[in-house]
């Protein structure tokens, strides 16, 4: 069974990953590994590409359990067997040493100065329900996941009109928010809050959603 951890469209995630009464679990975490504490043996195999939480594009990274290694079929092009990476440490090509390399540093930082993903939770919890509880007191600003499905990566809402929302996004930008926009599939809005955010600019982007409803509500 196959799960994407978490939907940065829709803005969801899963809460709890579901019991798949010994069917391998297998998820897609490209956009919240190490976002949150994490069981690893619940899962067949875990992948993620590093661009979001882990470090630059063009370095992927993989948990696998060793009994599915064994189920990895023959047949398959050397290039598209896990096995092929695992026999040779991750070297069988050349490796993009600098993004890996990075990767380290990212995962110092996580280690030494964050604390751990304990404190990076705790961290992304106090980030995302800053902004969540914000939408719940507003008659203006509208969260648009379920309570129970909410990511904590990106929070997307709306606002009362789409010509308000395109307004919303311009003026943020002139106030050093970026990337506020939507995904062209579901419009609206999102700020994506991935781990390097700081509370810092919650707090800038919260200030400004007020002074623009006061101009606009
Ligand atoms: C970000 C993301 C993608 C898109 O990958 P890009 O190479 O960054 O465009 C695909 N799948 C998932 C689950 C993602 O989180």
């Amino acid at each position: 069974m196959h799960v994407t951890s978490n939907n940065t469209i829709k803005g969801t995630q899963w809460a709890e990953f579901p019991d798949t009464a010994g069917v391998p679990l297998v998820s897609d975490m490209s956009s919240d590994i190490f976002s949150r504490k994490l069981d690893t043996d619940r899962f067949g195999l875990i992948y993620a590409g590093a661009q979001k939480n882990i470090g630059p594009a063009g370095v992927c990274m993989v948990i696998v359990r060793d009994d599915l290694l064994e189920r990895v079929p023959d047949y398959l092009p050397s290039m598209l067997k896990y096995t092929t990476f695992v026999k040779k440490n991750s070297m069988y090509n050349t490796p993009p040493c600098f993004a890996i390399y990075t990767v380290q540093l990212v995962l110092k930082w996580l280690e030494e100065t964050i604390g751990g993903l304990d404190n990076m939770e705790r961290l992304n919890r106090e980030k995302a329900e800053r902004l969540y509880g914000f939408f719940d007191n507003s008659d203006f600003y509208r969260g648009t996941a379920d309570a129970d499905s909410r990511s904590i990566m990106n929070v997307t809402f709306r606002l009362p009109n789409e010509d308000l929302e395109t307004k919303f996004v311009a003026e943020a930008i002139e106030n050093d928010l970026g990337g506020l926009k939507g995904h062209r599939s579901v419009g609206g809005c999102r700020a994506s809050i991935y781990n390097p955010t700081p509370m810092a600019a919650i707090d800038a982007l919260i200030d400004f959603m007020k002074e623009f409803e006061k101009r606009n509500g």
